[in-house]
């Protein structure tokens, strides 16, 4: 299986090869078709997978393929919610790389430093927010962030979000986004509480289990 049998747009593939990307993982063979289809997923997997591509990539080739805005302002159209500003920071240059030949732009919201950048960054206007939950929930109640046209969600390790407890902000943002999504939820292990937090975001999907 090689990137271009999964039928992904040119300027990423050119990317995907730029980073020496050969062949996908093995999460990836089995995630990109699904999304692709526009299905929600569930992901059962570990850092180190190649997980990030496996959401990154379609999503990318989404909104690609779909960017009828180039003359308007950017609005944000993917969120991919993470539980620490490293994960967020890994994921934003991800994002940057296998894009960089999409014209999308990425930005990273993190807590810990002053907002002035982050919200400067924000105001000129996103495709794609990588974010950690409490300055996310915290920027959008003042109002510098709005879901109305997003299209796709990602909660990234949502056990270790669970054990930081970041529960209630993220039901708190969950609730603010459109009901016509696609959802992704990753985690690595699925206790009882992570399987009920992702019947509450996703609506009918398949699993990848790696
Ligand atoms: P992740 O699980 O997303 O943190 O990715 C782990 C590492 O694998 C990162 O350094 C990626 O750059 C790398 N990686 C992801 N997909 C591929 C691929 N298809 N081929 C080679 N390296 C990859």
């Amino acid at each position: 299986m090689t990137f271009k049998q999964l039928g992904l747009a040119e300027p990423i593939l050119k990317a995907l090869e730029e980073e020496g990307y050969e062949n996908p993982t093995p999460i990836q063979e089995q995630s990109i078709p699904i999304l692709l289809k526009g299905k929600d997923l569930l992901g059962v997997a570990q850092t180190g997978t190649g997980k990030t591509a496996a959401f990154g990539i379609p999503i990318l080739h989404h909104l690609y393929n779909s960017n009828n805005n180039s003359n308007g302002r950017r609005r944000i159209r993917a969120l991919v919610v993470t539980p620490t500003r490293e994960l967020a920071i890994q994921i934003d240059e991800s994002f940057t790389a296998y894009g960089r030949h999409t014209g999308l732009r990425t930005t990273v919201i993190y807590g810990g430093v002053k907002q002035t950048k982050q919200v400067a960054r924000l105001k000129q206007g996103v495709d794609i927010l990588v974010a950690t939950p409490g300055r996310l929930l915290d920027l959008v109640n003042q109002g510098y962030i709005t879901f109305r046209d997003l299209e796709f969600v990602v909660l990234d390790e949502a056990d270790q979000m669970l054990d930081m407890g970041f529960i209630h902000d993220i039901k708190k943002i969950i609730a603010q986004l459109p009901p016509k999504r696609q959802s992704l939820f990753f985690s690595a292990t699925m206790p009882k509480s992570i399987v009920e937090l992702s019947k509450k975001i996703l609506g009918e999907f398949e699993q990848v289990t790696i």
